[in-house]
């Protein structure tokens, strides 16, 4: 095997100077949860020693599969950052107007601070409705259309949690995100668009691609930041990758032999880029990560809200880079 390194191309990437061409760093968000988590218990110790105990309600209809593990999750991560949860679980024909008087009651208890519609809602629920219903002081998911048009003006209450999440991962590679050419493939409302207006934020130049953009790779290939949540595994291969690019993979796929892949060729793709994500353990864990911020920071709120009476504390302040 030939172990001479080869020459690495120039990149406007700034924050990698070295001009070896090197297998990619990996951002590992495993670490990164651990590591921010560890600084919530201490919040959390905060918290309840004047008298608050965050608490998170999440509500799940009917019985997904998937949908159990993920809740699964984050009552396990409530559980270890000493959050109190609340778990609901309803059956795959409960009406809407029952969900929607579960979300009343969860928006009047005081010891609710998050409220989480985990989705998909079987298909007779309107899961807009469902999700207009939640207060936007405990919109911890960032679904309401108030905090997605906070993202459109430039702030938020809560921060979508799996684009908060990439972009706290982005920021553990000391880039500044300013100028570069981001692209994310992808243009949902829970991932896609959300990471393109929190990025348009950053000053970012962004091109957000989906299923019907023509030739994508010539997209992909101009990118300092390569941001992919298709749910497609293998849509992203080397040579749609420029040399030296951050690669955040955010799909999850389960292949026919169980195994969990993301939508990117990692072990071409870490070959030509300068940061990658693993799938698992880069974005996975930090959404739920980021689930458990923004709920500590809704009774952070609620908290200083009760002592000040100040209701103007709207922005969250990793948004702006703080
Ligand atoms: P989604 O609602 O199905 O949206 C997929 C997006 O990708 C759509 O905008 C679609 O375009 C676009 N797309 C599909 N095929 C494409 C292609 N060949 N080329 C370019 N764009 C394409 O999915 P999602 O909820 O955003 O999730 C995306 C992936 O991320 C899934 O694998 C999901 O499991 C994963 N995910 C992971 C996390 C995490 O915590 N890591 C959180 C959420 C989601 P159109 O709009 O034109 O249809």
């Amino acid at each position: 095997m030939n172990s001479t390194p080869r020459k690495r191309p120039p990149t406007p990437n700034h924050f990698n100077q070295e001009t070896e061409f090197m297998t990619a760093r990996i951002i590992d968000g495993k670490a990164l949860s651990k590591q921010l988590r560890e600084g919530f218990k201490t919040r959390v110790g905060a918290l309840v020693a004047q008298g608050v105990t965050p608490g998170l309600a999440v509500i799940l209809v009917g019985d997904n599969p998937a949908s159990r593990v993920y809740v699964g999750n984050k009552v396990k991560a409530c559980e270890e950052c000493g959050v109190r949860s609340f778990h609901i679980a309803l059956p795959d024909d409960t009406v809407e107007s029952e969900v929607l008087a579960t979300i009343a009651r969860l928006n009047a208890d005081p010891a609710v601070h998050g409220i989480l519609i985990q989705l998909p809602l079987p298909p007779h629920i309107d899961g807009r409705k469902v999700l207009e219903a939640i207060s936007v002081h405990k919109d911890v998911d960032g679904f309401h259309l108030y905090n997605v048009g906070g993202l459109v003006v430039g702030n938020t209450i809560f921060p979508p949690c799996t684009p908060y999440g990439v972009q706290l991962l982005l920021d553990t590679t000391g880039t500044d995100v300013a100028g570069q050419n981001v692209v994310v493939v992808g243009a949902s409302n829970i991932v896609g668009k959300p990471m393109a207006l929190m990025l348009l934020q950053r000053e970012a130049t962004v091109t957000l691609c989906h299923a019907k953009t023509r030739d994508l790779a010539q997209h992909t290939i101009l990118a300092d930041i390569l941001i992919v949540a298709a749910g497609k595994p293998g849509l992203i291969v080397p040579q749609m990758v420029k040399q030296g690019a951050i690669v955040i993979d955010v799909g999850i796929n389960r292949l026919p032999d169980g195994k969990i892949v993301g939508d990117v060729d990692f072990e071409g793709v870490k070959e030509k880029a300068s940061w990658i994500t693993p799938v698992p353990g880069g974005v996975g864990p930090m959404t739920v990560t980021m689930l458990i911020e923004n709920t500590l920071r809704s009774a952070e709120r609620a908290l200083r809200m009760r002592q000040t009476d100040d209701y103007q504390d709207w922005e969250a302040p990793l948004l702006k880079g703080a």
